[in-house]
């Protein structure tokens, strides 16, 4: 059996950063892996836009991870949009800020930026092993599935940052919550989409997007926009309400969401003239395209223009449930903050930290995701750092 003084377990975000406050607090880490390379899933969503954090006021930044907020309060008062704008720039990675507040590096990749982490955690002398799938306890030590046969080790401290439960192939497959026990809540969608079986009407539409919307759900509703797949709706406006939506409830959509409601009825009353009611619509509204196709689908239209505006303005659309959990951005569930003390140590294993996704909270998209486990793998990292001094 191998002896060591600080193990991570899982190279994403959480476990880098738990690392490398370990190696600044001079313990001696290895960093394990299941999958060939690091951080498979941070280079994933450098793919459309590496969106970090977000330059809000911090209550409102910290109302986005809901139940959880009072769980993740201190950790992300610690290590929040500020912190996380001088970490990437720290890393030579200079970030701007986007639309809505979303702050991106540059290059908007991370590849630039986990090239510079992994190049400053390697001149703290911390040892990275790829192809090292943790399978479970050995008593007090952790058993590996690694390229020489199972591997046994025993760390006077770790710190297990194993991600959710979606696009297993880039390694997190949640499949470590089966020897977690009773300590996990099971896992759900987060962020994801919602499947419809459209009319054929609608397949000119395929990959459009719906802008602008306001999305509600019982009473969360979401401005933004969405778009229409070949299997149903996904994106911004999606994900920030799905949460709302996956626990049941109606869908529905304003798709003039700037308009007042009397505005709308008192535009359909215009002289319509010789026009059809699309052009109508086209003319009055501006509805028309995808929008005008989403009406349609909707069932056939109330004869009285009090009542066509009523649809507009909240448009039903039934949905047949979440896309499969494995395509979605992100999962709601994992280890339970009741498995855990405040410093982020399971309670049943002294000395054993977690941190990042694979905690029970969840979050928009819109940089609370990796705000969050940077600031849960910074904590965990400090904590299993005072561990080991007070050893
Ligand atoms: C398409 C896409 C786009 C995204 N875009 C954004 C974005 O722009 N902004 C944002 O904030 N968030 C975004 N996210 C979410 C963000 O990437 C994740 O929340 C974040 O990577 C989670 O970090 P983590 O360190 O907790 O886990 P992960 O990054 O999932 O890392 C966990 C690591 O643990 C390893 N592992 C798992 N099980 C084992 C095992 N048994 N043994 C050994 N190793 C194991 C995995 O191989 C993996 O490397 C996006 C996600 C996706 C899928």
């Amino acid at each position: 059996m191998e002896q060591v003084e600080a193990l991570i377990v899982g190279a994403g975000p959480a476990g880098l950063m738990a690392a490398s406050q370990l190696a600044d607090a001079g313990a001696s880490v290895v960093v394990v892996d299941a999958k060939p390379s690091v951080g498979r899933k941070f280079l994933m969503a450098g793919k459309s836009g590496l969106n970090l954090t977000k330059d809000e006021p911090i209550d409102e930044f910290l109302s986005a991870y809901g139940e959880a907020k009072t769980w993740v309060e201190p950790m992300v008062r610690a290590f929040g949009p500020a912190e996380v704008r001088a970490w990437a720039e720290g890393l030579e990675q200079e970030v701007f800020t986007g639309s809505s507040g979303r702050i991106f590096p540059k290059s908007m990749k991370t590849s630039p930026l986990l090239r510079n982490w992994m190049g400053s955690l390697a001149d703290k002398s911390v040892e990275v092993r790829t192809r090292w799938r943790w399978t479970g306890w050995d008593g007090d030590a952790l058993k590996f599935d690694t390229p020489d046969g199972q591997r046994v080790v025993k760390a006077k401290t770790t710190v297990l940052a194993l991600g959710g439960a979606s696009w297993a192939k880039l390694g997190s497959d949640g499949s470590w919550a089966t020897w977690m026990d009773a300590q996990t809540v099971p896992f759900k969608p987060a962020n994801m989409g919602f499947l419809r079986e459209w009319s054929d009407f609608m397949k000119p539409f395929f990959g459009a997007p719906v802008k602008p919307v306001r999305l509600t759900v019982g009473e969360h509703a979401v401005k933004g926009e969405f778009v229409v797949t070949a299997r149903g709706i996904e994106g911004g406006a999606v994900y920030a309400i799905s949460s709302t939506l996956r626990n049941g409830g109606e869908l529905s959509v304003d798709l003039i969401p700037d308009m007042e409601l009397k505005d709308v009825i008192t535009k359909l009353n215009r002289p319509r003239g010789k026009n059809s009611l699309s052009n109508h619509l086209r003319k009055t509204l501006g509805l028309k395209g995808v929008k005008a196709a989403l009406l349609r689908e909707a069932g056939p239209l109330p004869e009285t223009f009090t009542g066509l505006a009523k649809r507009i303005k909240t448009l039903p659309l039934a949905l047949d449930g979440p896309t499969p959990i494995d395509e979605a951005i992100s999962t709601a569930g994992g280890v339970r903050q009741s498995a855990l003390s405040d410093e982020l140590m399971l309670k049943s294993r002294s000395g054993v930290f977690c941190a990042g996704e694979m905690l029970d909270w969840e979050a928009p998209t819109g940089g609370y995701l990796l705000t969050a486990c940077l600031a849960t793998g910074l904590h965990a990292g400090k904590s299993a750092a005072e561990f080991l001094n007070d050893q």
